[in-house]
């Protein structure tokens, strides 16, 4: 409060009045005192000044890291561990909405535990988001309670004294909430503004809503839309990643290239419908005879491919030799048509000898689906219906 410069008679004399010191002193005290105050004031104002704009750099460069990363997760990390210099939380947890476990399977596909990201949670239920902000979609900033907070900051190696939550909101919804704890009380205490932690929530929000739909995007274009499995860009990314992994590990990795035989005879006779429904259900077939983390996509028309890692030319044998015999014996019952059978040829390929001469990811690929293509091409002209293993392939003698 400033000091009031006008002097009451009536009120009780101050202490410069009292004293017996001259008016004419008193008031010079009384403005030198003011002046103090002013000069406080100011420097405080200043000091506060320096402050923001400190803050609000840390804040900004964090934010422009954030909105020029194109993955999510690298977005989750950049969150959960910033660097410390610009941005120092004692603790910090992300709480997302995931109703449907989208980002829990865009993680998992990116090779990442959950358990590996203890500060990252999930909630299935909007109550346990709301939960969080029970009277509006502003910070809730005060006392950790451990009755309400402990779940958000199990991770932390000890609890914190104070905390912000931040709610995450797109379009009025709340899709999140990020966490942060201070080891001190007086950090995040109620009653104080928080326009900067309101404006990074905010852009905190988009970028997490711009990373999902980004992932989603990406997924799209790796997977194929009638058969619901990958799609051949995929699966030529991923050949190349198995083909390094043999020479990494020295495990054999086996391709399967399965082609649907006289295909074109079902679209002629029961029309294309019927044939995208048989499609779909080879694919599905297919599927069921693999390994959660083999690789299968459709490769063109009504060819797939399969990269089993980890399996020799004999298990690859056995594992082709289920699929051709659970598609030989499977019914396809369209609609308005009576039932029928199809079949489909196997060609077999494995790599389970890193070659001493030094070959390329790519040409060794290549060798490898050239192989399982060309025993593909002999099951079709001895009969259809049958696998026919090239075995282990030796990328060294390959003149190429
Ligand atoms: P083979 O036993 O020698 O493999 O004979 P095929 O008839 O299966 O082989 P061909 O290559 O002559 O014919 C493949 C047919 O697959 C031709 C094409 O119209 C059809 N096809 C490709 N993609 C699709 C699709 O997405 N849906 C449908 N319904 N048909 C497709
Ligand atoms: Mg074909
Ligand atoms: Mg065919």
């Amino acid at each position: 409060m400033l000091v009031s410069t006008r002097h009451n008679p009536h009120s009780q004399p101050d202490l410069a009045g009292y004293n017996g010191a001259p008016r004419s002193n008193q008031v010079n005290t009384d403005l030198a005192a003011q002046n103090r105050l002013l000069k406080q004031r100011l420097a405080d104002f200043m000091e506060e000044a320096r402050n923001n704009e400190n803050k609000l750099r840390r804040f900004q460069a964090l934010e422009l890291r954030m909105v020029g990363l194109n993955s999510l997760l690298e977005m989750i990390e950049a969150i959960l561990h910033p660097d410390p210099s610009a941005i120092s939380w004692d603790t910090v947890s992300l709480l997302l909405f995931d109703p449907e476990y989208e980002v829990q399977r865009i993680l998992k596909d990116e090779g990442v535990k959950s358990s590996e990201i203890p500060e990252l949670m999930f909630a299935s239920t909007w109550e346990e988001v709301e939960a969080l902000f029970p009277y509006s979609m502003f910070p809730t900033l005060g006392a950790y309670r451990s009755d309400k907070h402990s779940k958000l900051f199990n991770h932390a190696r000890k609890r914190p004294a104070s905390i912000a939550l931040l709610p995450l909101v797109r379009y009025g919804r709340l899709i999140g909430s990020l966490n942060i704890g201070s080891f001190e009380a007086d950090r995040f205490v109620r009653g104080v503004r928080t326009d900067f932690l309101e404006h990074f929530a905010a852009v905190l929000a988009i970028c997490i809503e711009n990373g999902i739909n980004l992932e989603r995007i990406k997924r799209q274009g790796l997977t194929d839309t009638l058969t619901a499995i990958n799609n051949r860009r995929f699966f030529d990314q991923r050949i190349k990643e198995e083909v390094t992994n043999v020479e990494r590990t020295g495990k054999p990795l086996s391709c399967l290239l399965l082609d649907v035989d006289y295909f074109k005879r079902v679209n002629d006779t029961y029309g294309h419908q019927v044939g995208d429904l048989v499609l779909r259900e080879v694919a599905a077939l297919i599927r069921a005879q693999l390994r959660g983390s083999d690789v299968l996509s459709r490769y063109g028309g009504e060819e797939f491919a399969a990269l089993l890692g980890n399996a020799g030319a004999e298990e690859a044998e056995e594992v082709a030799e289920r699929i051709r015999y659970a598609i030989a014996h499977h019914i396809f019952r369209p609609e308005d048509f009576d039932p029928f059978q199809v079949t489909i040829s196997i060609g077999v390929a494995t790599y389970a000898e890193p070659s001493a001469a030094r070959v390329e990811a790519k040409a060794m690929a290549d060798i490898l689906i050239g192989h399982a293509d060309r025993v593909l091409y002999e099951a079709k002209s001895s009969g259809r219906d049958r696998v026919i293993c090239a075995g282990e392939i030796n990328a060294g003698a390959e003149n190429w």
